[in-house]
């Protein structure tokens, strides 16, 4: 009854972290709002970037069209308008090169993001499924050990009480293993071979015989 309690009460310790969020899912949602912040700050890059391409390309528009106006006749006044066009032109191309960089970042983070939400998604779905079974399952195992203690309860009041006191202080020492079974002589508390003579006085022996080597108590079926 005592290996049941202690059986019983780990299953529902582990059925009641079932209930509990699982860390996987608040890892997957961590990563989930990281990606989502980095796409906001590559989205929010990107719009600048644009914006900077757009007003290179207004001013060298604006210049190519003075330059061909007809209106600047002083070919050194011409001369400096087409360097003007000429710097404008690599810089709008130096602008353009840095927003196909931050397109192709903000095309990944989308990509991370997805992935990151169909993982918490995921983690999600089997954490219902499991939390649910779980959230059916706690309050009848709760029942079940409830039960399994009263058992043992009235177990126990039946029991000499120097008895009991000494199967307890046993049962701290030995792992909650205080009594061992004998089966073909061997004690199957540790594993040792009994003499046939310790089994015939272990035999219904009150109080119980004592294990030569382990000094568990020695019930004989
Ligand atoms: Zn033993």
């Amino acid at each position: 009854m005592d290996l049941r309690l202690v059986a019983d009460a780990a299953a529902l310790d582990a059925e009641r972290a079932k209930m509990r969020e699982p860390p996987e899912l608040r890892a997957a949602r961590q990563q989930a709002a990281a990606a989502e912040q980095q796409l906001t700050g590559g989205r929010t890059a990107l719009a600048a970037a644009e914006l900077d391409v757009a007003a290179v390309a207004a001013k060298k528009q604006e210049v190519h069209t003075r330059l061909y106006s007809g209106r600047v006749t002083v070919p050194r006044e011409l001369a400096a308008l087409e360097a003007e066009e000429e710097a404008l032109a690599r810089k709008q191309g130096e602008l353009e090169e840095h927003q196909l960089e931050l397109m192709a970042g903000v095309e990944k983070a989308e990509q991370a993001l997805a992935a990151a939400r169909r993982e918490a998604e995921e983690q999600l779905a089997q954490w219902r499924q499991e939390g649910g079974a779980a959230h059916a399952h706690v309050p009848l195992l709760e029942v079940a050990l409830e039960s399994l203690k009263q058992q043992r309860q009235e177990a126990a009041a039946s029991i000499d009480a120097a008895l009991l006191a000494s199967y307890e202080r046993l049962k701290l020492r030995k792992a909650n293993r205080a009594v061992a079974l004998v089966e073909h002589n061997l004690c199957q508390g540790c594993g040792v071979a009994l003499p046939s003579s310790e089994v015939q006085r272990a035999r219904g022996a009150e109080p119980p015989l004592l294990c030569s080597n382990c000094g568990r108590m020695l019930y004989v079926r």
